[in-house]
Formats: structure tokens, sequence, C-alpha cells
């Protein structure tokens, strides 16, 4: 069994897949608490399903692209099963974690989106750094920056693994309505950091704290 928070199908906002359709997994509870979590819902709020019921619902979507998310999404032991049998309905099957759990059992096939936590999220002591070694090259490694402090330690962690060798994508993702994503994108240019900067596409199509989508 899991537990679920929500399932939907919308836009996807992040990644080097954002705009794409996407049904979405949102699996229940989480571990850390990073200091700018915009989804603090999915902390306690849930409901049991199975992995055949959870399947059902994202098959009734009728889209090829399914990210599971959290909440922190390793956390159940059945995703490893659900992950499985996405694969197995020929799903693209994209995973959201924050970085803090191995990756090692998720399936290899699974594109990992894998959250390097910054000083400012108060959580990055927490960070797995094995699982900077275990990336495949469909992989894509997220910061979420919150200031100046934040994108120097993401361009140094950058260089110090040559991420951007290693994975399909650096995303840096400024924290919304603290850090401008003007002030983001010079800091980038200026340092021509290997990286892609994304913002939350969801967060400008809908309202910031709207559900669901
Ligand atoms: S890992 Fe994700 S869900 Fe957990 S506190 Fe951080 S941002 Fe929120």
């Amino acid at each position: 069994m899991l537990t679920i928070n929500e399932i939907f199908y919308s836009i996807q906002g992040e990644s080097t897949r954002a705009g794409r359709p996407c049904v979405f997994v949102r699996l229940t509870g989480c571990d850390l608490r990073c200091s700018w979590c915009d989804t603090a819902y999915a902390f306690h709020e849930g409901h049991k399903q199975s992995v055949d019921e959870v399947v059902a619902a994202v098959e009734r979507h009728g889209c090829p692209l399914v990210e599971i998310t959290g909440g922190e999404p390793l956390l159940q032991e059945d995703v490893y099963d659900l992950m499985n049998r996405l694969l197995e309905a020929g799903r693209t099957v994209m995973l959201e974690t924050g970085g803090h759990r191995p990756i090692d059992r998720v399936p290899a096939a699974v594109v990992k989106i894998v959250d390097v936590k910054c000083p400012g999220s108060d959580e990055a002591r927490k960070t797995c750094w094995e699982n900077l070694e275990r990336l495949a090259p469909h992989d894509e490694v997220k910061f979420v920056i919150r200031d100046r402090t934040d994108y120097e330690f993401a361009r140094d962690v950058v260089a110090r693994y040559q991420l951007d060798d290693r994975c399909a994508a650096v995303l840096l993702s400024p924290v919304h309505g603290e850090l401008d994503p003007k002030t983001l994108s010079e800091w980038v240019l200026s340092d021509r950091m290997p990286a892609r900067l994304q913002l939350q596409l969801h967060k400008y199509i809908w309202s910031p704290s709207t559900r669901g989508v």
C-alpha cells in the first residue's frame, strides 16, 4: 500500500520536460523541513491506495509522462513497485527526490530529478552526497536558490562533481517570491555557469498557492 496525497494531471512545471502534459503522483510524508517548502500539505494529508489503484488512476489520464513526487517519495517501500509497474505500462517515469535518501534502488529507466539542498533550505547537512556518483546520463540535478550564498554553494558543487558532464541538466530554481529570476540570471551569465535557469511554470500559469496543478 501507498499513502497518496494527490494524483492529478497538469503541465509539468519544472525540469527539461517543463511545459509537457504530465500526471503527478504525490506521496504523503517527508522527513525534511526545507525553509521554503511549498508542499507542506503533503507532510501528513493522504489516503491509502494499493499500487494497482494508483496505476489505474494514472492510466485513466492517458498520458505517457508520469512524475512521482512528494513529500519524499523514497520513504515508502512500495514506491519501487509503483515505478516498475508504470515502466512496464510504457510510461516515461520521473522521480523527484529531496536528495537525502539513497537512489541506488530506483529502476535504471526512471528519470531521477535529484535535489541538492543549499544552505538557505536549512537542510543542506542531510544531503546524500553518494547520490551524485550514482546519476545516470538521463537524470537531472536541481538546486533551489534563495540568495547569493546558495548560488555560490551550487556553483561549487557543480564544479566539484562535474555535474554538467554526469547528467542531462543542472537546474537552478530561484525561491519563488524571494529571489528575483533576473538576479539569478545575471549570476549565471556572469559565471558562464553550465546550468539551466528554471522557473516553476505552474506558479506563473496558476496562482503560486493553487494545489493540484
Ligand atoms: S524535501 Fe520537498 S517536500 Fe520535503 S520539506 Fe523539502 S521541499 Fe518540502
